[in-house]
């Protein structure tokens, strides 16, 4: 299947690289709509690059290669995945429709646009033969990965708080540096809303704060279940779920510039950490109550949910299947981190 990718961004750079790795998959190229060190590194890596009708002056005054416009790498592909900023769908979505191709989107995009948002675990089967899917945030796939782990126990209520990092590393014009800042002033923050999208009946509430760091986000959760459960049960449902990892209170590991740490320790690329890293010290367990916290990197944790997005559209290998195939090729990992 050739694979687009229509914004070569965070996200986006990283599904192209995760493409790249599977044997079923072939990357037909990806879209920039400003020339930078990025397209001088395309380039480089021999990557067809397309752009949009109105940027094809600035790249080539840049002496950045083009292969042609979007509509040209759309019109090639299979299927695409539309990484562009929030907000852009609805005008690409029009294009794809027009050449009767399927997409992807991200989370930035409202869930209206889309015939399913979409989780791996959660709902992988009911992607097949859709042709707009939506891979759901960071931190609504951090969120929907936990709850997985525990479905077993018919969750009664959740709670969470949700700390946010202010921007991605690379991006240099966004804030706060000095602030805690409640985004959304709100509560409960729209988040909840978006666990929704994928599991309706779940009963959930979040509340949200941007703090100034660029490394992950850090989610402390609250559940109650139905039954008494103790924290060696709780522990080894996340031992047994795929891309989730525990820090074992051996480990001492207690913020996520150590997560961090650990993956360029690990020879990660770009540092990623595409699995949930949950504090094996904050899981505690009070009757039915269960509290926990846990870390998402913003950059990396949707990009194996976009491989696996794009095998369950074509409805031809399963859930499991696609899961460990993704897995395998990008070296993601489930059990003790360390
Ligand atoms: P980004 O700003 O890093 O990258 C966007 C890319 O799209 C850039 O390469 C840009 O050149 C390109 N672009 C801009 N306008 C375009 C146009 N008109 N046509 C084609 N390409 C265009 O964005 P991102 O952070 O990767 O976010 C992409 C999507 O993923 C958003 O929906 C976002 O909400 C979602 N998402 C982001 C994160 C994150 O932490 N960054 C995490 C999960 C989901």
């Amino acid at each position: 299947m050739k694979v687009a990718v229509n914004g070569y961004g965070t996200i986006g750079k990283r599904v192209a690289d995760a493409v790249l790795v599977q044997n079923d998959l072939q990357l037909s190229g990806v879209s920039k709509a400003t020339p930078d060190y990025e397209s001088i590194l395309l380039n480089r890596r021999g990557i067809n690059l397309y752009v949009p009708e109105s940027s094809i002056k600035k790249f080539e005054e840049m002496g950045v290669k083009i292969k042609g416009v979007i509509s040209d790498m759309v019109n090639l592909s299979d299927i695409i995945v539309d990484a562009t900023p929030g907000g852009l769908g609805p005008q690409y979505k029009q294009l794809y429709q027009s050449m009767d191709k399927p997409a992807i989107f991200e989370g930035g995009e409202d869930a209206s646009m889309v015939d399913l948002s979409f989780n791996s675990l959660c709902n992988y089967e009911q992607a097949a033969g859709k042709k707009f899917v939506r891979v759901v945030s960071c931190n609504t796939t951090g969120m929907l990965r936990v709850i997985y782990a525990l479905r077993s126990y018919k969750i009664k209520d959740i709670e969470v708080n949700i700390i946010r990092r202010a921007a991605d590393p690379r991006e240099i014009k966004k804030g706060p540096i000095n602030s805690i800042t409640l985004d959304p002033v709100k509560s409960p923050s729209h988040h909840a809303e978006d666990v929704k999208t994928v599991l309706p009946d779940i009963k959930i509430v979040t509340r949200a704060a941007i703090v100034p760091t660029t490394l992950m986000h850090l989610h402390q959760m609250t559940i109650w279940l139905n039954k008494k459960v103790t924290k060696t049960e709780i522990v080894n449902e996340f031992l047994n779920t795929p891309r989730v990892v525990i820090l074992s209170s051996a480990s001492r590991v207690q913020s996520t510039a150590e997560i961090m740490e650990i993956a360029r320790d690990l020879g990660r690329k770009r540092s990623d950490m595409p699995e949930v890293a949950v504090f094996e010290e904050s899981v505690n367990t009070d009757g039915e109550k269960v509290m926990l916290s846990y870390a998402v990197h913003q950059e990396s944790i949707v990009v194996p949910e976009n491989i696996d997005a794009i095998r369950a559209i074509y409805g031809k290998v399963s859930k499991n299947e696609s899961i460990r195939m993704t897995d395998v090729s990008m070296g993601i990992m489930s059990g003790y981190l360390v």
